[in-house]
């Protein structure tokens, strides 16, 4: 817990002072404490508290694991308790939006009622606020309302409202995030606000609970059509972080196929994949929707796709879309002309894909080479011998592959680490036969930190008192 900064704590005296409750406060909260009462069920059958009348049969749904029924009389969903229940308490808490000053203030509020023996009793209070200034920083506070403990913080009903407000310094303990939002105010609120059109009443209208902040931040032109055109789970999944393809940028496709999409209930990958065929196709949008991984991820941004065109000139895409978007990608690291067709659309995915994999490894085996001889000439001056041993740097690939044959080691591998300049490789061999591998050595900061014989066995004490020798006399110097 901390104390308020002087400064908040004025905008909040003065916000006190200013706006108070919205107008339908207490309508909004008596709709709530309406639908904060139970169904009872008995061998009579199912009796509804809010309207009082009797039904043989409901219909009967699970929601957030309890169980919950729609009165036939007043139409009220509410939640179905056994007439053996003695206590029962139910919770609301929901959210008005203000704006003040240059701040979006987010009110929280809790409406609660205790069922005890067939009697209700409710009461309300607000317990925090969101405080936003212009870019978005969040500053929650709460009140006496609310108890702070190790293992989260408690929403108690001590005053209805209280002005004793402590700053949430917790990142872990938030105030609630999803909640119900106070509708009446809200068109004069937004006005003038980067939300007035965003569709956030209609938004909180279908889903009921939301999550308020997160629609402030990622709401968006293309979320503003979807939700006027009825499509709420839609806007729901573009607003998400994960799993959807579609950035705010898109709305443009939205807006120019929103027919289609409400005619066949796309979702956002169907959309994702409909932006790169730009054609009301059906078929196309099913056959290449598992395909938006691979063309998001995969497929440099810059490459313009056309999927009727790989649908039409790639004869074996179906099942090799990933090659397909490996071979653009390799493509482009070969600074091929990516603008040409016949790059773009190859007739055949898997044998394009193996001929620039293999063209890759052969360039980059081209630019090892170099390096690795330039690095020779470096270091070859660290070249030493006594009458029985010698021992050279690698000079080229060739000799690596050599050396792992007739050593049978993996020292082939080393050529882009030398390259690199991670370590260098020598080869040990008796003066007599200098073709003839010996010892492979491997050096990393003017240390040998390898030393291998045939087969990756240990050196004999006579080439250990040679490879010690040559490093204090020559790597160290
Ligand atoms: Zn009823």
């Amino acid at each position: 817990m901390t104390y308020l900064a002087k400064k908040l704590k004025q905008l909040m005296c003065d916000f006190d002072n200013t706006i108070g409750l919205p107008k339908k406060f207490d309508v909004f909260v008596k709709s709530i404490k309406d639908n904060q009462k139970l169904i009872i069920k008995s061998k009579d059958g199912y009796q509804c508290d809010a309207c009082h009348n009797i039904s043989k049969n409901l219909k009967t749904s699970i929601k957030s694991g309890l169980l919950h029924g729609r009165c036939p009389y007043c139409k009220k969903e509410l939640e179905i308790k056994t007439n053996r229940i003695r206590h029962y308490i139910l919770i609301d808490r929901f959210a008005i939006l203000e704006t003040f000053q240059n701040y979006t203030i987010l009110r929280l509020f809790e409406v609660k009622t205790w069922y005890d023996h067939g009697n209700y009793r409710t009461l309300e209070c607000e317990y925090g606020r969101k405080i936003f200034d212009n870019c978005m920083n969040c500053t929650e506070i709460y009140n006496d309302n609310v108890i702070s403990t190790i293992t989260g913080k408690f929403v108690q009903q001590n005053y209805f409202l209280n002005g004793n407000w402590k700053k949430n310094g917790s990142y872990y303990n938030t105030l609630d995030d999803i909640l119900l939002l106070y509708p009446h105010n809200l068109n004069v609120v937004l006005k003038g606000t980067p939300w007035q059109y965003s569709q956030l009443k209609k938004y909180a209208k279908h889903f009921g609970y939301i999550d308020i902040e997160h629609f402030l931040r990622r709401c968006s032109d293309s979320t503003e059509m979807l939700i006027k055109a009825g499509l709420f789970n839609l806007a729901k999944d573009v607003m998400s972080y994960h799993g959807c393809y579609l950035s705010d940028k898109d709305y443009k496709i939205v807006q120019k196929h929103l027919k289609f999409i409400k005619k066949y209930n796309l979702d956002s990958e169907d959309i994702y994949i409909l932006k790169f065929l730009n054609e009301e196709n059906l078929p196309l949008i099913k056959k290449y929707k598992n395909c938006c991984y691979d063309i998001s991820e995969r497929i440099p941004e810059n490459i313009c796709v056309d999927l009727k065109e790989i649908d039409k000139r790639i004869l074996n895409i179906e099942g090799n879309f990933t090659e397909y978007a490996d071979y653009l990608r390799i493509c482009q690291l070969l600074s091929y002309n990516m603008k040409d067709k016949n790059i773009l659309y190859p007739e055949d995915a898997i044998s394009a894909h193996d001929r620039v994999v293999n063209l890759y490894e052969v360039m980059k085996n081209k630019e090892n080479q170099k390096k690795i001889k330039k690095r020779y000439n470096q270091i070859k001056n660290t070249t030493f011998s006594d009458d029985q041993f010698i021992i050279f740097p690698v000079k080229k690939v060739e000799e690596l592959i050599d050396e792992s044959k007739q050593q049978n080691n993996c020292v082939k591998t080393y050529a882009s680490s030398i390259a690199s300049g991670k370590c260098d490789i020598y080869f040990m061999r008796y003066v007599a036969c200098p073709d003839k591998s010996l010892v492979t050595v491997e050096v990393k900061n003017h240390r040998v930190v390898q030393q291998r014989t045939k087969n990756n066995r240990d050196t004999t004490e006579e080439q250990k008192r040679f490879l010690k020798e040559w490093e204090t006399s020559i790597l160290k110097a």
